[in-house]
C-alpha cells in the first residue's frame, strides 16, 4: 500500500516511531537549536537559489581532464602543506588507513553517483576514508575534501554540535584547495561551485523541513495535528505525506543540517583565511576543537549575535567570485 493511502494514525505512528528512535544526543541538539538552524538554512537557501543551475548534471562535473593518481596526491599534499598541515596521502593509502578504489572511468546511467559513493566515509569507522581513482582531475578536489574529514576525525569531538560541523571543515578546506589550484586549467572551479550550489539547495531545503517536523514533535513529544498547527502552516495530511518523502530522501537529517552549516560557515572561514594573517596561521586549530563553543571561538564568531541573512554575504560573495567572475573572464 502506498504511504499516502495509509490511515492517518499509521502515518503519525511512522513519524513518531522515527523521532523516538533518533539518538538522544542528535535530537536534543537539533531541537534545542531548531530556530537558529532553520534561520541559517533559510538564509543559505535564498543565496543558493540565486546560483543554482538546474541543467547542470553529474556528467558536467565528471567531464574534466585526466590526471594521474600521483599528481593528484602530490597536489593535495602540497596544498595541505601550504595551510600548515603535513599529510602524506600515499603513505596513508599504503598503511591501509585510506582505501583507494580504482574505478573504470566509464559511468553508466545507474552509476552516476559512483564518485560520490566512493567518497562517502565508512559508516562505522572513524579513521577510514575512501578515495576513488578513475584518472580524472576532479578527484583531487574530492581528496582535499575527504582528507579534511580524515584529519578532523582524528581529534575527539565532545558534542554532537561539533560533529555536525565536520562538513564545514571539509568544505572550507575544499574551497581553499580550489583557490590554491585556481590558475590550473585542469580544474573548473565554476562547475564545482555550481554543483555544490545545486546539491546543497536540495539538502538545505530539506533541513528547513526537518526543523519544522522536529520543532512540532519536540513541543508535545509527539507529532499530531495540534503540534503541527503550532509550527506549520497549511494542510496536515500533506505534511504527513511529505514526511515520508523526506524520510526516503538521499540525505539524512544530519546530512541536511551538516550541508547548510557548511555553506553558512565555510565561506566565512575562507574569507578570514585570505584577509587575516593570524587566522590563516591558526587555520589547522579548527580541526582540533572538540565542542561547538570552541569551534566558534576559533572562527571568531559569536553565534548569538550573528544575523543569518547578513552573514550569508560570505556565501554570496564566494559563489559570485567563482561563478559570475569566471563567466565574465571568459567573455572578455
Ligand atoms: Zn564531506
Amino acid at each position: 500500500m502506498k504511504f499516502s493511502d495509509l490511515p492517518r494514525e499509521e502515518k503519525e505512528l511512522h513519524i513518531n516511531n522515527y523521532f523516538n528512535s533518533v539518538s538522544k544526543d542528535e535530537f536534543s541538539f537539533i531541537s534545542s537549536n531548531v530556530r537558529e538552524i532553520r534561520s541559517i538554512a533559510v538564509s543559505v537557501l535564498k543565496i543558493l537559489y540565486k546560483y543554482r543551475d538546474k541543467n547542470l548534471t553529474f556528467y558536467d562535473y565528471y567531464n574534466c581532464p585526466r590526471m594521474d593518481y600521483y599528481s593528484k596526491v602530490k597536489l593535495v599534499n602540497d596544498f595541505y602543506k601550504s595551510i600548515g598541515i603535513r599529510i602524506d596521502i600515499d603513505e596513508l593509502v599504503n598503511n591501509g588507513d585510506i582505501h583507494l578504489c580504482n574505478n573504470d572511468d566509464t559511468i553508466s546511467d545507474e552509476d552516476t553517483s559512483i564518485l560520490l559513493v566512493n567518497h562517502v566515509r565508512g559508516e562505522n569507522s572513524s579513521t577510514n576514508a575512501f578515495l576513488s581513482n578513475s584518472g580524472k582531475s576532479v578527484e583531487a578536489i574530492i581528496y582535499a575534501h575527504e582528507i579534511a574529514h580524515y584529519i578532523d576525525e582524528h581529534y575527539p569531538k565532545e558534542d554532537f554540535g561539533r560533529r555536525l560541523l565536520s562538513e564545514t571543515v571539509a568544505i572550507s578546506s575544499e574551497m581553499l584547495f580550489l583557490d590554491f589550484v585556481k590558475d590550473n586549467s585542469l580544474f573548473d572551479c565554476e562547475v564545482h561551485a555550481k554543483l555544490r550550489a545545486k546539491d546543497f539547495t536540495v539538502s538545505t531545503f530539506e533541513a528547513i523541513e526537518w526543523c519544522n517536523y522536529i520543532e512540532s514533535f519536540a513541543l508535545h513529544g509527539s507529532y499530531n495535528i495540534d503540534s503541527f498547527n503550532e509550527v506549520h502552516k497549511g494542510d496536515y495530511e500533506s505534511s504527513l505525506n511529505f514526511f515520508n518523502t523526506l524520510y526516503n530522501s538521499n540525505y539524512s537529517v544530519v546530512d541536511c543540517i551538516n550541508h547548510c552549516f557548511a555553506m553558512f560557515f565555510a565561506p566565512y572561514i575562507v574569507y578570514q583565511y585570505h584577509i587575516n594573517k593570524e587566522f590563516s596561521k591558526s587555520y589547522k586549530e579548527i580541526f582540533k576543537t572538540s565542542n561547538i563553543d570552541d569551534f566558534m571561538k576559533a572562527m571568531g564568531i559569536n553565534l548569538s549575535i550573528v544575523d543569518s541573512d547578513s552573514f550569508c554575504i560570505f556565501l554570496d560573495n564566494y559563489l559570485y567570485r567563482n561563478i559570475n567572475s569566471n563567466r565574465l573572464k571568459r567573455h572578455i
